[in-house]
């Protein structure tokens, strides 16, 4: 629920409509923003506000809320997948062979 600026009543959208940014963010997902347009039915004040932003990637539409929980799980990925110690023991084998 949006409440009015002027008087604090809880105002429903009478109309909405999404803007979408121009360019994807770093994980390439794309960000739609909803907008709503208002009118007070207390003081008759009318207004727009954004209403909710969302982001649209190749796992589907995700509230930006959400999406900030998948990205900590996907970093912890990576720190798994990147340990160099398998690395390090094919080179010392290699040093090993040129010595032999
Ligand atoms: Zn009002």
């Amino acid at each position: 629920m949006v409440k009015c600026p002027k008087c604090g009543t809880e105002v429903q959208p009478q109309k909405t409509w999404q803007l979408v940014a121009p360019l994807p963010d770093a994980d390439g997902r794309v960000t739609i923003i909803v907008m709503g347009s208002f009118r007070c039915p207390n003081c008759g004040y009318s207004w727009r506000q954004k209403i909710s932003t969302i982001k649209v990637g190749p796992e589907g539409e995700v509230e930006v809320g959400k999406a900030a929980k998948k990205k900590r799980k996907k970093k912890e990925k990576k720190k798994e997948s990147s340990g160099g110690k398998v690395i390090e023991i094919d080179l010392s084998e290699l040093y090993r062979d040129e010595e032999l």
